[in-house]
């Protein structure tokens, strides 16, 4: 059955990240010595950036690690880029900024939607935030009311329970596998609308999954979805320039009847290799620009704006870092297939094709029952990530804090050299010789 998990379901992710390997030490806040606010306490640490940064640690100390962690480019920002911050830094603009974003650099995102992805936007229906994470959580925040359902296709990204769940939301999950592309149906989205959904969270191409929905899929899911008008379409589209399939990519909000009741979400961290920028925005046309105006409040008692000499890097980026992305995006191509074909070949393990993203998503559950050469007894993702970093010195992501059939896989990205994933994938493969 799609997204059925043979993993044990009753154990909780974040405890197993508290392993006697090297895997970070997650904080699960057990004790509450300072009173510290329910909401501060029921809130896990983000497992991807946590293992970024033990991998980060580890490679400082010398260790000779091979990271498949990170869900960041290992390529530098392009020059053009950082030559316009440091020309705003250096021209003097130091000062707080309009909380929604320079003028110059919403009317570029505007006109970036409108050209591109075909989504009829002004100005005023954008809002620029401190990177995609911060506007995926204001646009909860403007919509979701405590008790409100969000709707979240799984496997999904590991911050949007977490933050479905500060808005004070009901996650309600739509689980999806590898027999249908990790996508979920237009049926399977009928049967869960009902009158307590208030949104749903649409990733394409998707964290962790690597897979993207197509124009016929997309149409799909927005027919059943035009019949529920009151349903906002959160459509996380970070990923949509790292496509590798002849398909072409489809924005939600680029279909008129659809265009009033999508949230529009992206950033420049994973397209222009800028994730400590910290630089993301929201697109909402229509509703009088209510929905903006909401975000733009709760931001400007939250952030005021992002950091003011980055406005102009915006424009920059998205008007004239052209070569540079299509170079970095021919080069994830070509890593998704040689990853793709390394994977493959691992014995006990299956995996479909990355069609967009940087993420592959093996189904590793094969293993489960079987002892590693260091003697760890292989029963979830959680234990196949940790002794494999332990004794083979390579860091995937478990998939449990992926939810749904997650707990079968783990993830690995392939932001990273060939030299790595070539070395990576043939020490798994050893590794996985070794079990019995
Ligand atoms: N959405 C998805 C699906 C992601 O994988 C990420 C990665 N961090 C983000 C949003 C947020 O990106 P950022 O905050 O770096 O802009
Ligand atoms: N989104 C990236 C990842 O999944 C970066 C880390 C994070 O923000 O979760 O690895």
């Amino acid at each position: 059955m799609a997204g059925e998990c043979t993993a044990d379901k009753g154990r909780s992710f974040l405890p197993q990240l508290v392993t006697g390997g090297i895997l970070p030490v997650m904080e699960t806040t057990m004790t509450n010595a300072m009173n510290l606010s329910k909401r501060a306490l029921g809130v896990p640490t983000s497992p991807t950036l946590a293992i970024t940064a033990r991998v980060k640690e580890l490679k400082a100390a010398g260790e000779d690690i091979i990271g498949f962690g990170a869900g960041e480019p290992d390529f530098g920002t392009p020059q053009v880029i950082c030559d316009a911050a440091v020309e705003s830094l250096r021209a003097g603009q130091t000062r707080y900024a309009p909380t929604p974003g320079s003028p110059e650099a919403r009317e570029a995102i505007a006109a970036k939607l409108r050209t591109e992805n075909g989504i009829d936007c002004s100005a005023s229906d954008i809002i620029i935030n401190n990177g995609a994470k911060f506007t995926v959580y204001l646009a909860l925040q403007a919509i979701v009311n405590p008790g409100d359902v969000v709707l979240l296709p799984t496997p999904a990204w590991v911050s949007y329970k977490p933050m479905i769940e500060l808005a004070g939301g009901v996650v309600r999950e739509i689980p999806a596998g590898p027999d249908s592309d990790f996508k979920m149906t237009a049926p399977q989205l009928e049967q869960a609308l009902d009158g307590q959904v208030r949104a749903i969270i649409l990733n394409s191409p998707s964290n962790p999954c690597g897979t993207m929905y197509t124009p016929d899929e997309v149409r799909a899911l927005a027919k059943v979805l035009q019949s529920h008008p009151d349903v906002a379409i959160i459509a996380d589209e970070i990923y949509e320039r790292l496509v590798y399939t002849d398909e072409p990519y489809l924005s939600m909000a680029s279909l008129p009847e659809m265009a009033e009741q999508t949230i529009t979400i992206n950033g420049l961290s994973k397209t222009f290799a800028m994730t400590g920028w910290r630089i993301g925005y929201a697109c909402a046309p229509g509703h009088k620009g209510e929905v903006i105006k909401a975000m733009t409040r709760l931001q400007s008692q939250m952030t005021s704006s992002i950091t003011s000499f980055l406005m102009t890097s915006i424009p920059a980026a998205l008007q004239k870092a052209t070569a540079e992305v299509q170079a970095m995006r021919e080069t994830f191509a070509s890593r998704a297939k040689l990853i793709h074909g390394l994977v493959s070949q691992w014995p006990g393990v299956t995996c479909p094709q990355p069609t967009g993203a940087f993420y592959i998503f093996p189904d590793i559950s094969g293993c489960f029952g079987k002892t590693s050469a260091g003697g760890v007894k292989i029963k979830a993702a959680m234990d196949f990530a940790s002794a494999l970093l332990d004794e083979a010195r390579v860091a995937v992501v478990p998939g449990e804090g992926f939810l749904g059939c997650g707990a079968n896989h783990v993830r690995l990205s392939f932001a990273c050299s060939e030299e790595d994933i070539n070395r990576g994938c043939q020490r798994v493969r050893e590794w996985l010789d070794q079990l019995t």
